[in-house]
């Protein structure tokens, strides 16, 4: 049964990162506003993140960490709540946190000590939280002359009475398609459709590869070996970890590079980063021309891995030492060490993806408030639109930053 509606400012559908930081933000400005999230609680990929220690940020952000089809885009809001206004916020909390590789910052303890700071936060600025509330319908009404415009209604499905909500602000924080268990959900690309916003294309982003053919056997022979390469497609260089799995590859390395990749392309492994393997090759031919090349090799990378190498490459000569290799043929391994060809069948997809790159075209949406053209009162803030950062805490800052912009002016 549907009852009278209730009334708030500023209605926001979905309690992740950046809805509930859009949240604080316009109940610390006196914003009367309810969080309406679908699950049984909030935060849940908060929760997940960072193995659990969640990467909140990253101590050096630029707008070359974000891929979008206007690059620009996300400059505005990044300035205006940056890394270092997340972290005072993190420390004005007492929240330990540590500096790891690429100057990540994770929780020392737990990433609910993120979850929980926000919680704090929205309490102090009287925000109203309702789980359980799917919300599954906007529809604007038409601006009043009252001081506070009931603009849009949103209709949830809620176990027991769900009543219409009324608002002068919609604020769409629903998140993306990644990891449905997680509350991946396709909402916030149906309303923004419904408004007549654009989208740009979607896909899975920070998402390990397949593979169909024998390198797929490969990859599954050498589940669990790790090694730090450079890997690299289409001009994007990524130096990380590489990780083999029973599919395919995975890994810091691979889910960076798997944001750029397109489907029938491949990705180019160096898999000794600062040598020059044919160099290397060639100097060991001529000073120490009895080794055998496996040997050499497993000086510098996983054993296994060379086995495999050794399988592919230079199969009729596993005994032979390096001083009798033909050079054109020592030339062609370094060469093929530095710029390992690999073509992936497939990403794991939205499944495991920890990202879903496009979303609402930025076009249509203001870079200072996040509200869409057009349509006063409605906004965009989070994954949801098409702005994408790279693995390393720069998603989380995109959810804070542009929740902050929404929140000053929903
Ligand atoms: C496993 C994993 C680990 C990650 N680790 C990191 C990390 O360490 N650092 C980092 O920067 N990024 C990380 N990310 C990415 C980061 O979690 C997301 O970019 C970020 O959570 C996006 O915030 P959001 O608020 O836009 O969406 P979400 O956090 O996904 O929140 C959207 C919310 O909306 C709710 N919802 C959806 N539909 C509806 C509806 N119809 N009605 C009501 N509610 C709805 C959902 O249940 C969800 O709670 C990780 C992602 C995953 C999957």
């Amino acid at each position: 049964m549907h009852g009278s509606p209730e009334q708030y400012d500023v209605v926001v559908l979905g309690g992740g990162a950046a809805g509930l930081m859009c949240a604080l933000t316009a109940g610390q400005r006196g914003r009367r506003v309810l969080v309406l999230e679908r699950a049984n609680k909030v935060g849940k990929k908060i929760l997940m993140s960072g193995g659990g220690r969640c990467n909140f940020t990253n101590r050096l952000v630029t707008a070359d960490n974000f891929i979008s089809q206007n690059p620009h885009f996300c400059k505005s809001a990044l300035s205006r709540y940056t890394q270092w206004d997340f972290i005072a916020m993190v420390e004005r909390h007492g929240i330990e946190y540590e500096e790891r590789k690429h100057t990540q910052l994770f929780c020392l303890h737990s990433a609910r000590d993120i979850l929980d700071m926000l919680l704090r936060e929205c309490e102090a600025a009287g925000v109203a939280i309702r789980t359980h509330c799917d919300a599954a319908a906007v529809t604007a009404g038409h601006a009043t002359g009252e001081a506070t415009p009931r603009r849009y209604t949103v209709d949830c499905l809620q176990s027991g009475t769900g009543r219409p909500v009324e608002c002068s602000s919609v604020v769409v924080a629903t998140g993306a398609l990644s990891i449905p268990t997680l509350g991946g959900s396709g909402q916030g690309y149906q309303i923004a459709s419904q408004f007549g916003l654009p989208l740009t294309p979607l896909r899975a982003g920070l998402v390990p590869f397949m593979f169909s053919d024998a390198t797929r056997d490969m990859c599954e022979r050498l589940a669990g070996v790790s090694l730090p390469v450079e890997l690299s497609c289409k001009g994007h260089v990524f130096v990380e970890n590489m990780l083999f799995t029973h599919r395919g590859i995975s890994g810091p390395a691979t889910l960076q590079i798997s944001s750029y990749w397109q489907p029938g392309e491949p990705v180019c492994v160096n898999l000794l980063p600062g040598t020059d393997a044919t160099a290397l090759l060639m100097d060991s031919k001529s000073g120490q021309a009895r080794q055998r090349l496996g040997s050499l090799l497993n000086k510098h990378l996983p054993r296994a891995l060379v086995t495999e190498l050794q399988a592919l490459w230079w199969p009729d000569k596993a005994d032979v030492p390096l001083g009798e290799f033909p050079d054109r043929q020592v030339t062609t391994i370094g060469q093929r060490l530095n710029a390992w060809q690999l073509k992936p069948s497939a990403t794991e997809g939205y499944r495991t993806a920890e990202v879903t790159l496009g979303g609402v075209d930025t076009g249509h949406i203001s870079s200072k408030t996040m509200e869409a053209r057009g349509h006063p009162g409605l906004f965009f803030v989070g994954e949801v639109m098409d702005v994408t950062g790279h693995l390393g805490g720069f998603n989380f800052q995109w959810a804070w930053s542009s929740g902050y912009a929404a929140g000053m002016y929903a």
